[in-house]
């Protein structure tokens, strides 16, 4: 049975489904840029889109992260199209916590710009229905002509395999897990990884207890200041791989870890003393090829996420090498499937090139599917 959505009460989905024109799924930064101008296109929701998520409150992962985060830590959050960031926050924002202040923004930009989100609803699988797109969450079922995937990589950490991971009787965690630093205390803690995270965590738990940092590669620090032109740069080379189906690569190998006063501090305290990557994992610790053992509580895997895109997997939009040949003016477009885009996929995963490419996204896929003006 089909039927309209009442789409100015959003509340649980009643199991039956829905007709619409193109499903947004995920409202980060990404969903949240490519609902914005599908609707200022002139599309209406409900019927000619719809937004769906499966976090219980605006802020896209952003809800979901450490509260040592602040707003002087991460890197740069950038506006939304058509408010700014900096209009939703109370004083004292550089210390303010990113998880709060985040959701804050977030749901003031939904209200202002009338963005109904459906909350919380799981997208579970999207397959080829009668030529069009079935959309199976856990409430209802959505039948689409198109859709736009914004669902982050922050439902999906990574943590690559090593011998003897099984048999370690400590604690094994990924940087999603952590909350902050003084569970550690007391414990030795082995923090894998080169990336932002990884030396964020490194800061603040060595800070509290003993550590041991490990890498698969030396970190590259980039001393002086990331301009606009190394950051069009960095974001030139992950879109040139994806547009050739490779899998994207993460933002810090291609653009270097930035020297920070928190870095010089570190080097300062020699926390940062990084040893290669151990061989094997032991039931105390974690020993290297040359026989050399570190005994440890914890280990936390700051080795990154992938796209969260299992729900895409009967779309069977991947090559062989895992990769996905994106189209499209800023690559947001699934070549071989176009009324499928992705965006916070690849060059747009980050703030900025989320923003950009929910604009590309929505005018292109409106365009393929011949909706709106
Ligand atoms: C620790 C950390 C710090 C970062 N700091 C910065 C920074 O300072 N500046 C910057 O530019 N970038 C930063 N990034 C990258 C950052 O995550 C992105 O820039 C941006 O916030 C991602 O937005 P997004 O909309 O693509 O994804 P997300 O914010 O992850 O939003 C995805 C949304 O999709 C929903 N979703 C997921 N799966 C499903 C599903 N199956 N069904 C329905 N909904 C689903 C989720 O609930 C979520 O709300 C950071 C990343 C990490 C991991």
């Amino acid at each position: 049975m089909s039927t309209a959505m009442n789409a100015m009460h959003p509340g649980p989905l009643a199991r039956v489904q829905y007709k619409t024109g193109i499903v947004v799924i995920g409202a980060g930064q990404a969903g949240l840029s490519a609902a914005y101008y599908l609707k200022k296109s002139g599309l209406t929701q409900g019927r000619d889109f719809v937004i769906l998520d499966q976090s219980p409150q605006p802020g896209g992962a952003w809800q979901h992260r450490w509260s040592s985060l602040t707003l002087s830590t991460v890197n740069r959050i950038h506006d939304l199209p058509g408010l700014s960031f900096a209009d939703t926050l109370d004083g004292n924002a550089p210390e303010v916590r990113a998880n709060i202040a985040v959701p804050h923004y977030f749901e003031a930009y939904e209200k202002k710009f009338g963005l109904i989100v459906y909350r919380p609803v799981g997208v579970k699988v999207v397959c080829e229905r009668n030529g069009r797109l079935r959309v199976e969450t856990d409430g209802g079922y959505f039948s689409a002509q198109g859709i736009i995937n914004a669902t982050g990589t922050w439902e999906t950490p990574y943590i690559p395999e090593y011998p003897g991971q099984g048999h370690f009787k400590g604690l094994q965690l990924h940087t999603k897990d952590y909350q902050s630093a003084k569970a550690f205390s007391g414990r030795h803690v082995v923090i894998v990884g080169a990336g932002i995270s990884a030396i964020q965590l490194l800061d603040e738990i060595s800070q509290v207890t003993t550590t041991t940092w490990v890498t698969r590669r030396p970190p590259e620090f980039r001393e002086g200041s990331f301009d606009e032109g190394a950051g069009r740069a960095a974001v030139a080379i992950v879109e040139d791989r994806v547009r050739k189906g490779l899998p994207p690569r993460s933002v810090v190998s291609v653009t270097g870890l930035p020297v920070t006063p928190a870095i010089e501090s570190m080097r300062a305290r020699g926390v940062l003393n990084r040893l290669p990557m151990f061989s094997e994992i032991t039931a105390q610790g974690v020993r290297w090829s040359d026989g050399r053992e570190q005994l440890a509580d914890v280990i936390l895997w700051c080795t990154g996420f992938r796209s969260s895109l299992d729900h895409l997997a009967p779309l069977m939009l991947r090559e062989e090498n895992g990769g996905i040949i994106m189209a499209g003016r800023l690559a947001t477009m699934v070549a071989k499937q176009p009324r499928v885009h992705l965006v916070g996929y690849g060059p747009s995963a980050s703030t900025i090139g989320a923003n950009r490419a929910g604009r590309a996204a929505a005018t292109e896929l409106m365009t393929y599917l011949g909706m709106g003006s």
